[in-house]
């Protein structure tokens, strides 16, 4: 018995001592966890290789809840097309106009290039985790707690026995625990809350409200087009410990406060892993992805589309370069997200003060292509170039000369 190299550098539990008990056959790819990033990985495995014997482990049985802002950014919409559910969510409005008051109070209304979308988690996953199923993945109910290597199989929790394992099981990742990878640091790590408001049917306007007090810290509704919106407030880990208060006291209170005419139900709060810049994708033959990987934008919040892109990635290493996927897929991840990853994590220095922030919202709206660029930076994989980044620049530094 031996343990993969990567698996064993990583600090992973290593070979598998006992006896297997039951395991019943080999799986191609087995995934832990059916949120985006799980699905997309179970989707594109079997949409370039059908025959590939792909087994998707929830803790959940779907429909399930999942605490999020349910915003589905355009550049998502192109991944459910490359992963071949182009109609997916199409029977949601699309929303084009979005506004967003900055901390000092500039704001901005504008038009966005490509429409976004609101839909609740629990409509969004169960209809991928049915996609994939419908495509010949096996999906069985499991929570995993236990890996080990085992010759060159993966076996998870003794009787399942993988030749390739993508780890999708979100921002508390196990697995990731597992093959000896940390967790994302609390000053990388956010902390939202999100409930469900009435508005009018007609609301199409997705408003975010940003707040000085423990800043970064924003309030939003996301109006799904039914006559309700998905209404929430987040903030830094070590902004609310900084308070001395109870997380749930903050969280409820600020949103209550930011969105005082929108009384919220429902409300559920989770953690997001904010990208570092630089993610590890895994060990061994364990790849992670989505929130497992920590690929949430630190600027905005947004974790669906890199959830989305990082399992599509995770799927497509998993049948094409089976003998050893995990090189292709940090290969094909940091192509894919590299030099964005790079950038939101210098962007979300300099956005720790709330003046950079209002400089970039306030020259986003007397300029279009600002406003454009910085969507795309917030919810697809934009970078800036040179010269955006200097008016910014020029503004923020304006700014604190007038009020110096
Ligand atoms: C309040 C809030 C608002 C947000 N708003 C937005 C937004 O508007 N737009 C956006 O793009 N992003 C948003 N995000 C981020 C987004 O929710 C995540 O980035 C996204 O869900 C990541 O998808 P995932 O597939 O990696 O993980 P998840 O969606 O968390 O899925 C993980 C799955 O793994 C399963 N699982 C966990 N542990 C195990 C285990 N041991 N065994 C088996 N299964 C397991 C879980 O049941 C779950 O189904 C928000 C996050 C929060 C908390």
């Amino acid at each position: 018995m031996t343990s993969s190299p990567g698996l064993r550098r990583s600090g992973f539990a290593g070979p598998y001592r006992g006896r297997l008990t039951g395991v019943d056959d080999v799986w191609d790819l087995v995934i832990v966890g059916g949120g985006p990033a799980g699905s997309a990985a179970a989707l594109r495995a079997k949409q370039l290789r059908p025959a590939a014997r792909v087994l998707l482990l929830d803790r959940a049985d779907f429909p399930r809840d999942k605490a999020c802002g349910d915003g589905v950014a355009a550049h998502g919409r192109d991944e459910l097309a490359l992963l071949g559910v182009p109609d997916l969510i199409a029977d949601y409005r699309p929303t084009r106009r979005l506004e967003v008051v900055s901390p000092g109070g500039a704001r901005v209304r504008a038009t966005v290039v490509r429409p976004n979308h609101v839909v609740p988690r629990t409509v969004f996953d169960a209809r991928l985790v049915d996609a994939a199923r419908a495509r010949g993945v096996e999906v069985r109910r499991h929570r995993v707690r236990a890996l080990a290597a085992h010759g060159g199989h993966i076996v998870v929790d003794g009787n399942v026995a993988a030749r390739t394992v993508v780890a999708a099981d979100g921002a508390n990742s196990t697995v990731r625990r597992l093959i000896g990878i940390p967790a994302s640091p609390a000053r990388h790590t956010a902390i939202a809350v999100r409930g469900y408001a009435d508005v009018p049917a007609d609301d199409d306007v997705q408003f975010i409200a940003m707040q000085k007090d423990g800043w970064p810290a924003y309030a939003w509704s996301f109006p799904i087009g039914d006559g309700t919106a998905n209404v929430g407030f987040g903030m830094l880990l070590p902004r609310l410990h900084a308070t001395g208060l109870p997380g749930r006291e903050v969280l409820h209170g600020r949103l209550a406060e930011l969105l005082p005419h929108l009384p919220a139900r429902d409300l559920r709060a989770h953690h997001l892993p904010l990208s570092p810049g630089r993610p590890r994708p895994g060990a061994g033959r364990v790849m992670l992805a989505g929130d497992a990987a920590g690929l949430v934008n630190p600027l905005t919040g947004e974790g669906i589309y890199y959830a989305l892109v990082s399992g599509r990635l995770a799927g497509e290493a998993a049948v094409q370069a089976a003998g050893d996927p995990l090189p292709a897929y940090r290969h094909a991840l940091r192509k894919a997200l590299g030099r964005h990853l790079r950038t939101t994590d210098v962007l979300a220095r300099a956005a720790q003060s709330p003046g950079f922030i209002d400089a970039a919202i306030g020259t986003a709206g007397r300029r279009q292509e600002v406003f454009d660029l910085l969507v795309d930076v917030g919810l697809g994989a934009g970078t800036v170039p040179l010269r955006l980044g200097w008016a910014v620049l020029g503004r923020w530094i304006l700014n604190g000369v007038r009020r110096g």
